[in-house]
């Protein structure tokens, strides 16, 4: 059977839910083996297995983290070099791209980069012009490189071996052009990372600035918040919360947009979510246009009873 490499996306071993989607997603196309630079296997390695990586490629070594990500970039080279797998399968985050791109350019392969599936032929479909158009594409050249938006694929376990197979790589001058001199821990709030969570909550105007019913909703549904570029522009919730064009693509199985009117620069950031919910006072806002559910009606009145209602099934 062919393999799929995975570049597995973790901080110290803890490996983060998109790799768990990319090892799914590999097992469609052939056998998956995981790809792990950097420090902490020994915590990562029974969630590969979990997840079907029959193999593991481990690079450890203080030099792979010390610097940015070109070290990644020459591991996955040579592994490809040495292996010739059908594909290599990396997260769609601004990381994984730089080291597709990288991998590309060592290996004189095509990339594609934002697929949201990949058939058994390796096309890959690509959501363009704010999702109102799939691409579908494929590498006509060299191993394909292929970055997946997070949540394009629902995790599901398979259990595999993970046999770990050492890889030894020696840095160059360039690999080490870039390093990096301090790591701040980022404070863990207690919601989800916004482009990993399952569910996202957001809130735009209509808010008026009040987030506090869409924090509560986000909370009982174990949700990450998003917010529309009206909201992050007017002060009232992080820049880093915004989706859509100018903020953060999100692919979540429920996307539940609250006093947001649809502008296709938001519609960019969250139209492959695989359900998308509308509260909207006005039933001629243009997010109706593309939702699953819409309820016409002033959010401070509807959120608070959703959220009375989720917590009441929970318990
Ligand atoms: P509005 O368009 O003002 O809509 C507010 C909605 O709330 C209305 O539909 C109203 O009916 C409803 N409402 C009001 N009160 C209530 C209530 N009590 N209950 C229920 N509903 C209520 N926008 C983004 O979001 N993300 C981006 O990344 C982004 N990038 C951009 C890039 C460029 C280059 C440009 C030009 C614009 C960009 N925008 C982006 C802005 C975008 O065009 C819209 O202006 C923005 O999305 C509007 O935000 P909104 O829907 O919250 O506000």
């Amino acid at each position: 059977m062919a393999e799929i490499l995975v570049l597995v996306e973790h901080v110290d071993g803890e490996v983060k839910k998109v790799t768990s989607e990319l090892l799914t997603l590999a097992r469609s196309l052939g056998e998956p083996s995981a790809v792990f630079v950097g420090a902490g296997f020994d915590a990562a390695r029974d969630m590969l297995a979990e997840f079907g990586a029959t193999r593991v490629y481990v690079a450890e070594g203080s030099d792979l983290t010390e610097f940015v990500v070109a070290p990644k970039a020459t591991v996955l080279a040579q592994i490809v070099t040495e292996h010739s797998p059908a594909a290599v399968l990396l997260a769609s985050t601004a990381e994984g791209k730089e080291i597709a791109g990288r991998l590309a350019v060592r290996t004189g392969s095509g990339v594609l980069t934002d697929a949201v599936a990949i058939d058994a032929e390796l096309v890959a479909s690509q959501s363009v012009f704010g999702g109102s158009t799939v691409v579908r594409s494929s590498v006509t050249h060299g191993t394909p490189i292929i970055t997946v938006r997070p949540n394009a694929t629902s995790p599901v376990a398979a259990q595999a071996t993970a046999e770990r197979v050492d890889v030894s790589v020696t840095l160059s001058d360039s690999d080490k052009a870039a390093r990096v001199v301090d790591r701040v821990v980022k404070e863990k709030g207690g919601r989800p990372e916004l482009t990993e969570a399952a569910i996202v909550v957001s809130g735009g105007r209509g808010t008026n600035g009040d987030f506090t019913v869409i924090e509560a909703l986000a909370d009982a549904l174990h949700a990450a918040v998003g917010a529309s570029r009206a909201a992050t522009d007017a002060g009232w919730y992080p820049h880093q919360n915004q989706v859509g064009q100018t903020g953060k693509t999100v692919s979540p199985q429920l996307y539940l947009a609250s006093g947001i009117s649809g502008a296709i620069q938001h519609r960019a950031g969250m139209q492959t979510s695989k359900t998308i919910v509308a509260v909207n006072k006005d039933s001629e806002a243009p997010i109706f246009e593309l939702v699953d559910f819409g309820v016409i009606g002033d959010l401070f009145q509807v959120i608070p009873q959703l959220t009375a209602e989720v917590v009441k099934r929970k318990a």
